[in-house]
């Protein structure tokens, strides 16, 4: 049986990811310093460590002690805009401390470093659907932060050996049946969309309709999570190190993604109009051709309609999120 590290497995992808491996009779150590992540998403076969990956002696200590056959690194902060008002919160968690967790890794002789990446490293891409060899040329701090510990990777790996995969996800969406999406404050659009249907929210605002795009709004490619989870146990038997985008390559508006819930949900969304969010790029998709062919990674859930509903029937279960803040 093998023995996995989920650093932020109390999170949102990292819960997901936590619950798929142990479903496939994986042994799992969520750390987690439940900073933005929830006691309720850890899921209850793992086993908890409470902890902060700034704390270098005793992410260390835990590696060296129990021989982990693999790292996932889920524990990081994640707001664009939060980004760009704190660089500072960012680089210390996001670089600094993920720093900690890679000397673990070599100090514990783990074999595989799984990082959660993403979309943002790429900044306002050149041309889409965007592959690996495109350009990185971040636009905030966040995805400066996550291209910076990829680069710190690339040379643990080169130095030390050390065996690790960079997933780009792009705009991760949906839920398991037990874990989803729970942001204070939440900013993403599923969720808000879908507190809007419920009425929790009397309308929501759709971030600029003048893009370069069909509708005018901007595109996303929406990724279910356990289908973000399915490429980390495959990243973790991976034989070489690799730098992986994931999406399912189809592109899908703001404006088309609360037809596909109004849809979904049988409600109407109201949505108001805004000034565009600062930071946003009009268009991103990802080539996961890397993924499939190397990984053999399938997604399973292609359909907007599909994962709406999966995120949709976690809310109906949990209309006030996890509740445990
Ligand atoms: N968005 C929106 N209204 C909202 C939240 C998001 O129009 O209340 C837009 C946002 O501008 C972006 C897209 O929805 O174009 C996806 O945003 P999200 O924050 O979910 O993910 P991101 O792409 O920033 O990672």
């Amino acid at each position: 049986m093998k023995k996995i590290l989920v650093a932020g497995g109390a999170g949102y992808i990292g819960s997901a990811c936590a619950e798929y491996l142990l479903d496939r009779d994986y042994e799992v150590v969520v750390f987690d310093s439940l900073v933005t992540g929830h006691v309720k998403a850890i899921d209850p076969r793992a086993r908890f460590v409470q902890g902060d990956l700034a704390d270098r002696e005793t992410i260390i200590e835990l590696c060296r002690k129990e021989k982990f056959d693999g790292i996932m690194h889920f524990a990081a902060f994640s707001l664009v805009g939060e980004s760009m008002k704190n660089p500072s919160k960012y680089f210390r968690n996001n670089l600094a401390s993920a720093i900690n967790l890679a000397d673990a890794a070599v100090e514990g002789e783990v074999g595989h470093f799984v990082f959660s990446s993403t979309a943002a490293t790429f900044g306002q891409p050149e041309r889409v659907p965007i592959s690996e060899e495109d350009k990185q040329e971040p636009i905030n701090p966040y995805g400066e932060s996550k291209l910076c510990f990829e680069k710190v990777l690339k040379w643990y790996s080169r130095i030390y050996g050390l065996k690790y995969a960079a997933l780009r996800y792009f705009n991760a969406a949906g839920a398991t049946g037990n874990y989803g999406e729970d942001h204070s404050p939440e900013t993403h659009l599923i969720p808000i969309v879908l507190q809007t249907a419920r009425g929790k929210r009397e309308k929501m605002m759709v971030f600029g309709e003048d893009y370069p795009t069909a509708d005018g709004s901007c595109v996303r490619d929406y990724i279910h999570i356990l289908d973000l989870a399915q490429a980390h146990m495959l990243a973790l038997s991976a034989p070489e190190s690799g730098h992986y985008n994931l999406g399912t390559g189809n592109g899908l508006s703001v404006k088309e993604i609360i037809t596909a819930a109004e849809k979904v949900t049988g409600k109407p969304v109201a949505y108001d109009v805004a000034p565009r969010r600062p930071g946003d790029p009009a268009k991103l998709i990802a080539c996961s051709d890397r993924a499939r062919k190397m990984l053999g990674w399938k997604p399973t859930m292609e359909s907007a309609e599909a994962i709406i509903e999966s995120a949709w029937k976690w809310q109906l279960k949990h209309p006030d999120g996890y509740c445990d803040r």
